[in-house]
């Protein structure tokens, strides 16, 4: 056996004991007199040093049989069980974990609710495995004794989601919503975003279907940023020729996500032009560029789109106003310099370029440890991350 190896189940081995010798604590207090009249060495603690020795000789099945029986002499120590399949499961060996929580959930003698956690349990061994039938199945039955089960059904949407079943992730988290009284309204919107696709992937129905704008609409609803949600409800709205309704769910994102403004910006203009105001949607653009909390991306894409429709002057301004803002944003500064250059104005792309090559020198660092990658101005000759002498090189 290769040391690390040893090493893991040393660790196993350890907890296991610490386990083992709580839980006897606890009986101890429990059982008063009669426990302290007990042999030391016998009962419980000859199976711990069995399964103890058969984990050194690298058996682990065979220690966990000598477990198994250990629990059965003491039936108040299901927790042990549970405590070793949860071990196993995060060691990465998801069988063993599930052979040790089947062997529990058989017992007949156990409580409601140890049930339920080993159910719970061998429900987490199973989506760990990717056994998503068995999982689900299990999630379920956890549900069925305790609809209340805050893990279970956090584990259970998961699933859900993972698996693409986007109803029943809605089902599912409309309940962990009720048991928490939390909301995820993110979520919720990118579920109804997925199910709209779905409906307007179903065979026989239309682009427009009103299953699919219903979703639209609700993820709106519940989390107003949704751009996505905004992008599709937006493009059937326009397919049905209601382009002010539109234009208002599109333009509805400068206010609830101004910084994911620019995604829906061809469309937007492409639903003003529908409704024969393109001027209308320049409008509406000046003022949102010009506006203190545009997002550099947004003054990017608005002055490409000024320029491909023939306005590059307006393009320029757009682009000096919001350097102005965002001094640093190099999205703003490197299409300035190209469009003045094909402006001929040479000269002044020139001036800015070295403008802001000389400001991103004045905050680049001087020097570099060699060993840990530490920079900075000055050179230390005993790098203060990893404290190795004279590692600094100059960049
Ligand atoms: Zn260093």
């Amino acid at each position: 056996m290769d040391f690390p190896h040893l090493a893991g189940w040393m660790a196993l081995a350890v907890t296991l004991g610490a386990i083992i010798f709580g839980a006897g604590r606890r009986l101890g207090r429990e059982e008063g007199a009669q426990a302290r009249q007990r042999e030391p060495d016998g009962g419980e603690s000859a199976f711990y040093l069995r399964g103890l020795n058969f984990l050194l000789a690298d058996e682990p099945d065979k220690a966990i049989e000598e477990f198994v029986k250990f629990v059965r002499i003491n039936s108040e120590t299901v927790e042990i069980h549970l405590s070793l399949g949860k071990l196993f499961r995060a060691r990465g060996e998801v069988g063993r974990a599930i052979r040790i929580h089947q062997t529990l959930i058989a017992r007949p003698n156990l409580s409601e609710g140890h049930r339920t956690a080993a159910l719970h349990a061998l429900a987490e061994d199973y989506r760990q495995g990717g056994f998503v039938d068995r999982a689900v199945e299990a999630y379920r039955q956890v549900l069925q004794v305790d609809p209340e089960h805050r893990a279970a059904l956090a584990g259970l949407q998961a699933m859900h989601e993972n698996e693409g079943r986007w109803d029943k992730a809605l089902e599912i988290l409309k309940r962990w919503e009720l048991v928490t009284g939390e909301k995820d309204p993110r979520r919720e919107a990118h579920i109804r975003v997925r199910m709209g696709l779905e409906e307007q992937q179903r065979p026989g129905s239309k682009t427009g279907g009103d299953r699919a704008m219903e979703q639209f609409f609700e993820a709106i609803r519940v989390f107003p940023g949704c751009v996505e949600g905004r992008r599709l409800l937006g493009e059937v709205l326009l397919t049905q020729g209601r382009t002010r309704e539109a234009i208002e769910v599109l333009e509805g994102v400068k206010n609830s996500r101004p910084s994911h403004c620019f995604m829906l910006l061809d469309l937007m203009r492409r639903a003003h032009e529908q409704a024969g105001d393109e001027e209308g949607f320049f409008r509406g653009m000046r003022a949102a560029t010009t506006a203190l909390a545009s997002s550099p991306r947004l003054v990017l894409h608005w002055a490409r789109l000024l320029e491909r429709r023939g306005r590059p002057d307006e393009a320029v301004e757009v682009l000096r106003l919001g350097k102005a803002h965002h001094p640093r944003a190099l999205v703003i500064v490197a299409p300035l310099i190209a469009l003045l250059d094909r402006r001929d104005q040479g000269k002044e792309a020139l001036e800015i370029a070295r403008r802001h090559l000389d400001g991103l020198l004045g905050a680049q660092e001087a020097f570099q440890c060699g060993r840990c990658g530490f920079k900075a101005q000055d050179i230390y000759w005993k790098c203060p991350q990893c404290h190795q002498w004279d590692t600094m090189d100059p960049l």
